[in-house]
């Protein structure tokens, strides 16, 4: 059979529509979830802060130490399980770090002196530390508030990712804060000479629901999967999850 020219137009008209409107509904395409590609080899070290015989901020009968201490730990469990990251922990139990070199004479400057080290090493991609702010004079203050130095062009980059993931937490009916990400030079663990990478306060300790939230496991969790979030969508460069709509 010969097809003429003005004919293969007509048909190829149909294909096209067929392709673009039937098709993707026979094959459900519209609930189709692409996931960003794994994060690959990267090595991302976690930083619980403080531990052992600093236990951080207090209030209320809780350590902050102890609630860092969770959250790395789960934020080291879900990367492990959901990624091929390497992750290095500066800490896994309650121990503060100072006994690892004799830079100075102050125990807070040896610590903090030992966590840059493991941070620093030549393979770290990224760095996330770990705390838990206080606020006694404004106790309604609440939310996670991701902190960074201009020590690295990427650090603003990674603050960012990771706050507007950390906004929209999305916890059993609790409702989102919407706090800034903080420029903070003055702080020492974020002054990393090789290595970027944040300070993420997960919540204020001095107010009563965050109180409450930071002691509980599925909340933490819900602050692990918003790092978590973010760290994915900092290193792909993509957003985590993209729906694919006909
Ligand atoms: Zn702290």
């Amino acid at each position: 059979m010969i097809i003429k020219i003005s004919e293969w137009k007509i048909y190829l008209s149909i294909l096209f529509i067929y392709l673009i409107f039937f098709l993707p509904k026979e094959l459900n395409l519209s609930n189709i979830i692409v996931k960003t590609p794994p994060l690959g080899q990267r090595v991302v070290v976690i930083d619980a802060g403080h531990g052992g015989i600093d236990g951080g901020t207090t209030y209320g009968g809780i350590l902050e130490k102890d609630i860092n201490l969770k959250i790395a730990s789960k934020l080291k469990d879900y990367l492990l399980e959901k990624s091929d990251t390497k992750v290095i922990m500066t800490r896994e139990e309650d121990i503060s770090l100072d006994h690892l070199n004799n830079y100075s004479r102050s125990r807070h400057t040896r610590d903090i002196r030992a966590r840059i080290d493991i941070i620093n090493q030549k393979e770290v991609d990224l760095f996330i530390s770990i705390h838990v702010d206080n606020r006694l004079g404004q106790r309604s203050m609440r939310g996670p508030v991701v902190l960074y130095s201009s020590r690295h062009k990427e650090n603003k980059t990674i603050a960012e990712t990771l706050q507007k993931h950390l906004n929209n937490l999305g916890y059993q009916g609790v409702e989102d804060t919407k706090h800034n990400i903080k420029r903070r030079n003055d702080l020492y663990i974020l002054k990393s000479q090789n290595t970027p990478g944040v300070l993420v306060e997960v919540g204020f300790i001095t107010n009563p629901l965050d109180w409450e939230l930071l002691q509980k496991t599925h909340y933490q969790q819900a602050l692990v999967e918003g790092i978590y979030r973010g760290i994915e969508e900092y290193f792909s460069g993509f957003k985590f999850f993209k729906e694919v709509s006909f």
